[in-house]
């Protein structure tokens, strides 16, 4: 996507940073006063404890056996099934949403409704898929909660913390080569951040050596479509991290899924 530079400049104002192939490394050329808002330095993100406790030692078969039983929060009361995640654990491509909602409750598979759709369309583009391909092209889709918050009500702290262990252990099994962190809930439980989806988008993250990119939510992007956009340019962006450094963490020894 092409911004003309009253554009940049207009963004830049609102705390938005515009990512081109070359923004990531040099930040925009300023040829007027400063913003009052400036963009954020990349921050450093405290340093996350890997899983521990019983999960921490499961296998793949395990761990979904071992959420489909869970009943470590009041949510497993209402639900209809959990929803443990979708795609090839092998596969490049990992995507962290927020909770089920009805659809994704009834049918025990993420994103399966209006958001999984535009979800879908957006991979579709980048030629990546949750079906069936090879790992390069496939994504695995989690949330943060396996369970339906009722009315989908937003996700409580102490079920967020009660789920995060599943999520990570996903995460250190199947060893994606980048992370798309999709709404504020998945950006508070992989990078501990509170700051606004539009302050931490645009530049790459790092989730345990894994490169992170941060976007809105699909459903956020049902409501706010002038957003999209955005949105193409954070997956380009995950994109072009996976091809200028196709070897997790850098280390070229490192991450044969
Ligand atoms: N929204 C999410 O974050 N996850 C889903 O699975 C469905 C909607």
């Amino acid at each position: 996507m092409s911004w003309t530079e009253r554009q940049r400049l207009m963004l830049r104002e609102m705390g938005l940073q515009v990512w081109s192939p070359a923004a990531e490394e040099a930040p925009l050329a300023a040829p007027v006063p400063p913003p009052a808002v400036a963009v954020p330095a990349p921050t450093v993100q405290p340093q996350r404890q890997a899983v521990t406790g019983p999960v921490a030692t499961m296998d793949w078969d395990t761990l979904r056996v071992t959420v489909a039983g869970c009943q470590a929060c009041t949510l497993c009361s209402s639900r209809r099934n959990t929803v443990f995640g979708v795609g090839n654990p092998n596969a490049h491509w990992m995507i962290v949403g927020e909770a089920p909602g009805e659809q994704e409750d009834l049918k025990g598979e993420p994103f399966v409704g209006p958001a999984g759709q535009l979800l879908d369309n957006m991979l579709r583009a980048l030629q990546l898929t949750r079906s069936e391909a090879e790992p390069e092209r496939q994504v695995f889709i989690a949330n943060t909660l396996k369970c339906r918050p009722p009315r989908n009500r937003n996700p409580e702290p102490a079920e967020l913390a009660q789920c995060e262990p599943y999520l990570m252990r996903q995460i250190e099994l199947v060893q994606p080569k980048i992370i798309l962190a999709m709404g504020r809930f998945a950006v508070q439980s992989l990078l501990r951040s509170s700051e606004p989806i539009g302050r931490l988008r645009g530049r790459v993250h790092q989730y345990q050596g894994v490169p992170l990119v941060v976007t809105y939510h699909p459903a956020y992007l049902l409501r706010n479509p002038s957003d999209k956009a955005r949105a193409w340019d954070d997956l380009c962006l995950a994109l072009e991290r996976l091809r200028v450094a196709p070897v997790r963490g850098g280390d070229p020894g490192a991450g044969a899924a």
